[in-house]
């Protein structure tokens, strides 16, 4: 159903669309009604929400530019700017990003970057001004801006990500939005999956050299690739090093999220197969918040996992937490947090709940702590890190995150994650290998193209040749 939303003086209504139920997902009930106008230079927003009057007004700064599509999206930002600010006085205070709407808005503060010629601060003190972002959200965006166009500049025209997906888990997490079984569940289709993304693998190494690509990271994801036992992922690392042309020290992650998946052997077997990095994953140190959301193991589990990686794994760590969980509370964040901190993991990433569909399967109950709860957290996080020297270098937000906050990678110098920071800025070829993988090739002016693998593992198993084909398609489309 029609949102009831009026224009005036334009046709822009998906941008006062977007920004309307980016801010008031609630809108529509009965009596709302937005009306957006557009009068030259100003735009203006008459929001009744709930029974209530707000209004919202932009004016454009210089003169509109004559390019039509400079033009056009000029227009655009005034609408949602006006949009914006109604829906600030119906929420009664300025959401964290501003009016920023977008996942990814390290994107739109590298395109100033790049425009502009300006500097970190610079920009960062353009994102407060012209977004009405937080300082400290705005020196976030700069920094993931920078860090985005650093890595852009190491990366040529032929090369390419390489993602490898095992969708098995332990047990499934409550907020799991992932296409991931349990293993209780689905034990039989494991070994076919294996075999399966073997096949996959030597179809795309052919070609991979076919084409001329280079590999610069590769990243397992999920799913916990560590569900596999030692012997099937030693089989699929050895098929992926036979089919690709890695080069020695090449950055090489492999998320080994849940600590019960986690053996010795399995941590050699990573070590010798020239693996650089894990990604271990707590999400929270609380028992009691583990159990809430699902994990069944402990945070006693955390730290032998951890223990056990730096003595026989040997690369870097990562460790993600969560903040806004049920259960938690903000002295049990910042403990969590100070416990990571002095483990002392390469990198540290932050992340806030979000729900999203697909999620609550198991019935249990998701509702996470309330967004001003988040941003508390999330301002422990901020205060903590750089203390502790780290430094933020990607982030991304989600919809329906707690509060509409982000998710942010930190690091200690030098061991940022090259294949996190060119897959959220979407710098380069993604070729994306088992179920649910998503292929994205980027063409020169950013435009990007995408093929995607079945779904569940079922369906992922019997469709191979299809799989090759699409990829082949699109990498043999014309720009
Ligand atoms: S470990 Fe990750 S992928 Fe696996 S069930 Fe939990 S949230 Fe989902």
């Amino acid at each position: 159903m029609a949102l009831p939303i009026e224009l005036r003086g334009h046709d822009y209504r998906y941008a006062a669309e977007q920004a309307v139920m980016a801010f008031l997902p609630e809108f529509g009930g009965e009596g709302d009604k937005l009306v957006s106008t557009l009068d030259g230079l100003c735009a203006m927003a008459e929001l009744r929400f709930r029974g209530k009057d707000y209004e919202g007004r932009a004016e454009q700064a210089g003169p509109m530019p004559e390019a039509p599509l400079l033009r056009r999206r000029a227009q655009q930002k005034l609408v949602k700017e006006s949009v914006f600010r109604a829906c600030v006085g119906a929420l009664g205070k300025l959401p964290p990003w501003g009016s920023l709407t977008g996942v990814r808005p390290g994107k739109l503060a590298a395109r100033h970057m790049a425009e502009t010629g300006r500097d970190e601060k610079e920009t960062a003190a353009w994102l407060e001004r012209e977004y009405s972002l937080s300082p400290r959200r705005a020196f976030l965006c700069a920094r993931a801006a920078k860090t985005g166009l650093e890595v852009g500049d190491s990366l040529g025209e032929k090369d390419i990500l390489l993602y490898v997906g095992i969708p098995f888990c332990p047990t499934r997490c409550a907020y799991c939005s992932f296409v991931s079984h349990s293993v209780e569940k689905s034990l039989k289709l494991v070994e076919p999956y294996v075999e399966a993304l073997g096949r996959e693998i030597g179809d795309a190494g052919l070609l991979t050299r076919e084409l001329g690509l280079r590999v610069k990271a590769v990243y397992w994801g999920g799913g916990t690739p560590t569900t596999l036992d030692a012997e099937q992922l030693r089989r699929t690392l050895d098929r992926v090093a036979a089919a690709f042309d890695l080069p020695a020290g090449l950055e090489y992650t492999v998320e080994a999220g849940r600590p019960d998946t986690i053996t010795r052997e399995k941590l050699l077997v990573l070590r010798s197969a020239g693996v650089t990095r894990i990604s271990l994953n707590p999400q929270t140190m609380d028992d009691r918040v583990l159990a809430a959301i699902g994990r069944r193991h402990s945070a006693q589990a955390v730290r032998h996992s951890f223990a056990l990686a730096r003595e026989h794994f040997g690369g870097q760590i990562n460790m993600d937490l969560i903040a806004g969980l049920p259960e938690d509370s903000v002295p049990g964040f910042r403990a969590g947090l100070e416990e990571v901190l002095a483990m002392g993991p390469e990198n540290v990433t932050v992340h806030s709940l979000t729900r999203k569909r697909g999620a609550d399967l198991n019935g249990m109950d998701l509702r996470g702590l309330p967004g001003e709860t988040v941003g508390q957290m999330l301002d422990i996080a901020l205060e903590e890190l750089p203390a502790a020297h780290y430094a933020p270098y990607y982030l991304y937000r989600q919809k329906f995150s707690a509060g509409g906050y982000e998710n942010v990678g930190w690091a200690k110098e030098g061991t940022g994650c090259l294949y996190n920071v060119a897959m959220m800025e979407e710098l380069c070829t993604v070729l994306s290998l088992g179920a649910g993988g998503a292929t994205k090739r980027l063409l020169p002016g950013g435009k990007i193209l995408r093929c995607f693998n079945k779904k569940y593992p079922y369906e992922y198993i019997g469709s191979l040749e299809e799989a090759d084909r699409d990829k082949r398609a699109l990498f043999a489309a014309l720009p």
